[in-house]
């Protein structure tokens, strides 16, 4: 079944007339994984916030459907609570809140939708250990408030025990490679493919075709100037890697 479908969307820097999406179409199935590359400034990073309703952008034109109703009917949360997830390219920090708190909160805020009962803490910590473990990370990281002070890698594995913890229908994640040492990105590439079932899917934003090696993609687009401009198959990547997107 179709997860997301998303039609001549175009979208502006909110309260002004700077176009960056100039009609996007793109279509994700259960149980695919997309990649989507492009130059610096191609509006990669745009068009996944628009998605989860970054109010920096607003949207001009076309649609965005996931799991058959109108994205862009909902808040940003209720996409959240829907199953859509986003990684950031640049993770917030979230002061005064523990990070088990809050993955605790974020969870049962999706469970609440998915009309499954809260998890109480001890019922959570179960859930969550394994999880952690996965990701090669230490409990220590539950009790520190949210990102605070986390190293860039230590950032990206916690984006994807989020993701984990959510059990999201489509992971948006955003250069999630970027700063990442070869330890760091198998870990959280390996977590990544554990979380894969034939009812989710994933798509990634990437400039290296490397993150590519470890999770392999279905269908590899080339954005540019604010629109997919290409779709192809992993080769699509190589070619990128070979000769750079002038080639294409
Ligand atoms: P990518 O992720 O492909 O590198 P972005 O989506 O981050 O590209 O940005 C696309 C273009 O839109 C860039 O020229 C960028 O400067 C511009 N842009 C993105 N967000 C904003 C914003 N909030 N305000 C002004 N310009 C923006
Ligand atoms: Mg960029
Ligand atoms: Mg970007």
């Amino acid at each position: 079944a179709v997860l997301l479908e998303v039609r001549d969307l175009k979208a502006r820097v909110a309260d002004s007339e700077t176009e960056i999406l100039r009609g996007v179409d793109l279509t994700i199935r259960e149980g695919e994984v997309h990649a989507i590359m492009g130059k610096n400034g191609s509006g990669k990073s745009t068009f996944a916030k628009v998605l989860v309703g970054h109010p920096d952008y607003e949207v001009t034109a076309g649609s965005a459907g996931f799991k058959n109703e109108n994205l862009f009917d909902k808040e940003p949360e209720e996409r959240s609570h829907a199953g859509l997830f986003m990684s950031f390219q640049s993770p917030i920090e979230v002061p005064g809140v523990s990070n088990d708190e809050f993955l605790r909160m974020a969870c049962n805020a999706r469970r609440a939708a998915l009309n499954k009962p809260e998890l109480p803490p001890l019922e959570f910590f179960a859930h969550l250990m394994p999880k952690l473990k996965a990701l090669n990370m230490s409990p220590t990281f539950l009790n520190r408030n949210v990102n605070e002070g986390f190293s860039g890698g230590e950032k990206k594995r916690n984006e994807i025990l989020q993701l984990a913890v959510l059990e999201a229908d489509l992971a948006l994640l955003d250069e999630i490679d970027s700063g990442l040492d070869v330890d760091a990105l198998r870990d959280v590439a390996n977590a990544i493919n554990g979380l894969r079932t034939s009812k989710n899917a994933v798509l990634m934003i990437t400039h290296h075709e490397r993150l590519l090696d470890y999770i392999h993609p279905d269908y590899v687009h080339i954005m540019d100037n604010g629109r997919i401009v290409r779709t192809g198959d992993s080769s699509l990547a190589q070619i990128v890697h070979k000769e750079g997107y002038t080639a294409l």
